[in-house]
């Protein structure tokens, strides 16, 4: 069921333009804990809005969409002013939820976010809207998921989303789809790794990678234990990492570092 007075534009309803708006969950100063750029200085734009169930999540809380928080462009560059005070200007990265929920805002905020470089986390499961914003985002961090880490999308209440794939076969293609967009560009995978998985069961990822994205940087990243998520055995990460420089695949091993650095 859609509700057609939703106050968030959607990809099929209007053109990228910097009146697009998304629901702004929080807008932050802290460190980059996870993938390529670990260590960096960073504002952080959390957007509001995820379909997906990832077992592990981290962030349940921006699941949900929430009235009143919807931001255009310009409000959301304002916010990231306010953060930065006098220390910025750095870099932003556009995070969530599911960013790509919002490709036309996501694509809206080069114009007002400028000389700041924009990087875009995601899920890796929504290729068009990717293929939407990727000229107006300067870096790519795409997870890759197993399927048998994704619990059933529910899909947001607002009409022309891009539908979140379910099932092995269109997550692989979803998954396929993004990297083929992010081969030769700034980009990492992220393999989020958690306790009770197995070696061969990440193969297929890996693959993907190889084949078709073998420039990226593959980022193996052990879960933060919580929500009853257990770690995984530290010798599948060595594993994991074997595996992948034996394919030829740069590879780091990094835990989350802004957790343990008591940052948001
Ligand atoms: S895609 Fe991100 S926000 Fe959505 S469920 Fe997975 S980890 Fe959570």
């Amino acid at each position: 069921m859609h509700d057609a007075a939703s106050p968030f534009t959607a990809p099929a309803m209007a053109p990228a333009s910097a009146t697009a708006s998304a629901p702004v969950m929080e807008t932050f100063a802290s460190i980059q804990g996870e993938g390529l750029y670990v260590g960096e200085p960073q504002v952080f734009l959390r957007l509001r809005g995820c379909p997906l169930r990832c077992r592990w999540c981290d962030t349940p809380g921006s699941w949900a969409l929430t009235r009143g928080s919807a931001l255009t462009p310009f409000q959301a560059a304002c916010k990231v002013a306010q953060a930065e005070a006098d220390r910025g200007p750095w870099t932003v990265s556009v995070t969530g939820g599911e960013p790509l929920m919002w490709p036309d805002f996501v694509a809206g905020l080069a114009p007002f976010l400028r000389p700041r470089r924009i990087h875009l986390e995601t899920s890796g499961l929504f290729p068009s809207s990717l293929e939407r914003v990727l000229s107006a985002v300067d870096h790519v961090s795409l997870d890759l998921k197993l399927d048998q880490d994704l619990n059933p999308p529910v899909p947001l209440d607002v009409p022309h989303l891009e539908s979140a794939p379910h099932g092995p076969q269109a997550t692989s293609a979803a998954r396929r789809a993004s990297l083929e967009l992010v081969r030769s560009k700034d980009a990492c995978a992220k393999l989020i790794v958690s306790g009770g998985r197995a070696l061969h069961e990440f193969e297929p990822l890996v693959e993907d990678v190889v084949e078709l994205a073998p420039n990226l940087m593959l980022v193996v990243q052990p879960v933060t234990p919580m929500h009853g998520v257990s770690a995984p055995e530290p010798a599948l990460l060595l594993d994991l990492a074997g595996l992948a420089r034996r394919a030829g695949l740069g590879v780091r091993v990094l835990p989350q570092i802004h957790r343990g650095l008591g940052l948001a």
